[in-house]
């Protein structure tokens, strides 16, 4: 590492206490532009990555809902508008216990140069609450969305910021806060995207993420003339994006052994089919049960509980060639990467934002297999929220296909950025520097354009 990106670090760590997400998002993209540093000295006198390191605001304020004992209940509502260079502010809403701003940062960091990859006109952002959706009734679930977007509605706007979807917060919860910012404001625009299909959502908004990730990684095993037919996937998680990239990688003839959520993993080397999958998705989005189900109702599945003490995950420990993170950050450690080498993995398309560590990482580039970073990989849902934003406003809604193209022409065009600018600064094959330096690359040059703000 330069010296210019050892002390821009220190600083950063000094300034940003507390917060480790934040600190390893940032790193990986410091040490990806060194290079980039080098050949454009113009980046770093105009002080580009001290300001793109700050948000442009932090929005925190206190979220107060009554639950069904009518009980007090009081939640941390964030939203992150990190960078408006190229676009209005976009990026997901998070509802998790674990939420706090250290984590909101990284991702609102990390949404600034997916958006950019996508190539449409969107800054990055990100919000949340340590709000935990487990457990609530429809009830309590409305009533904190409602008090949360009675105080993020003075914030956001179809010019300003555009909020979506993260972990825990899926239709439902984009149905409850839709209605109250249009009951607040009287407006019925689109706010937010992943809108439900008769209200304003696009088609293909839900599987977006999912089919984006395994055409992403269908482009990378094309760069070796190989495609998904016949290959085994390790997929986590078990919610939105693992979902879909279950239901694409069955489309395209691969198959899935595994699904997991955070209590655990099931592996069913008979593969999850279609129908397998339709009892997940009724399992995980209306009755909202654990993973461990699956292994009541399916003899060739075995569920294998989440073991802490062991230092590693089992879910990455079986055969496969090809593997989808889909749950959450850092849950591939270095043990898990060494596991997925081990066992003949050599595609790893991340689902996840930042699933990896940065040893892991580093592991997977030197190996040079066939490895994506989120922001790259999982662009396809922000893309095509993008969409949805763009049929919003011409008051149109576009056909399945019609998006489907959209989005695959999409997640070409970031595979060729990503690509195109490993080779350029000598990192050829190198995901993590290509998909880091072409997002850089565009928010920086449109910073530069719009002078000192
Ligand atoms: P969901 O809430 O639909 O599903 C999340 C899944 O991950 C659940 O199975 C959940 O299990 C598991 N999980 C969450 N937190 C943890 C944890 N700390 N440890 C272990 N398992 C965990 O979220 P999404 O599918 O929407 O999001 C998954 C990932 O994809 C996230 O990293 C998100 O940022 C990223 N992403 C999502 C996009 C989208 O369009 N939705 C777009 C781009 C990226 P449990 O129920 O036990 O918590």
């Amino acid at each position: 590492m330069s010296t210019y990106a050892q002390d821009f670090m220190a600083e950063l760590k000094a300034k940003n206490p507390g917060e480790p997400e934040f600190h390893q998002a940032v790193q990986e993209v410091v040490d990806s532009l060194v290079p980039v540093f080098e050949k454009s000295p113009h980046y770093r006198k105009n002080k580009i990555l001290e300001r793109i390191c700050i948000p442009e605001r932090t929005i925190m304020f206190r979220v107060p809902w009554l639950d069904d004992k009518g009980e007090i209940q009081i939640n941390r509502g964030y939203r992150i508008e990190m960078n408006s260079a190229i676009g209005p502010y976009k990026g997901g809403l998070r509802f998790h216990p674990t939420v706090y701003l250290g984590i909101l940062k990284f991702l609102a960091f990390e949404q600034v140069f997916k958006n950019s990859l996508t190539t449409l006109p969107m800054g990055g952002g990100k919000g949340g609450s340590d709000f935990d959706p487990h457990g609530k009734s429809d009830m309590e679930v409305m009533k904190f969305c409602q008090s949360f977007m009675t105080e993020l509605c003075r914030h956001i706007g179809q010019f300003t910021d555009v909020p979506a979807g993260d972990i825990g917060v899926g239709g439902r919860e984009i149905g409850y806060m839709f209605g109250q910012y249009k009951r607040v404001r009287n407006e019925f625009v689109g706010v937010l995207t992943g809108k439900g299909i008769k209200w304003g959502g696009s088609l293909i908004r839900p599987e977006a993420t999912g089919y984006g990730c395994v055409y992403f990684a269908q482009e990378m095993l094309a760069t070796r003339g190989e495609t998904l037919k016949g290959k085994t996937c390790i997929v986590s998680g078990s919610g939105n994006v693992a979902q879909y990239t279950v239901e694409k990688i069955n489309q395209l003839g691969g198959k899935v052994v595994t699904l997991s959520d955070s209590d655990g993993h099931i592996y069913d080397e008979a593969g999850i089919d279609a129908e397998k999958l339709a009892f997940v998705m009724d399992l995980k989005n209306s009755r909202r049960g654990r993973i461990s189900e699956y292994a009541t109702k399916f003899k060739s599945a075995q569920y294998i509980p989440y073991d802490a003490s062991k230092g590693f995950n089992s879910i990455w420990d079986h055969k496969a060639q090809c593997a989808f993170p889909s749950a959450t950050q850092n849950e591939i450690n270095l043990k898990d990467a060494n596991n997925l080498l081990k066992n003949g993995v050599y595609v790893v398309a991340e689902g996840s934002n930042m699933p990896t560590v940065p040893e892991g990482v580093t592991l997977f580039v030197e190996k040079k297999i066939l490895y994506s970073p989120g922001k790259a990989s999982n662009a396809g849902g922000v893309a095509t929220s993008g969409l949805e934003m763009s049929q919003n406003s011409l008051r149109m809604s576009w056909s399945r296909d019609e998006v489907d193209k959209h989005l695959q022409t999409i997640m070409k065009n970031i595979h060729k950025s990503c690509v195109d600018a490993a080779a350029t600064y000598g990192k050829p094959g190198d995901y993590v520097a290509g998909a880091n330096i072409a997002g850089f690359l565009k928010v920086a040059d449109a910073m530069l354009d719009q002078g000192l703000v």
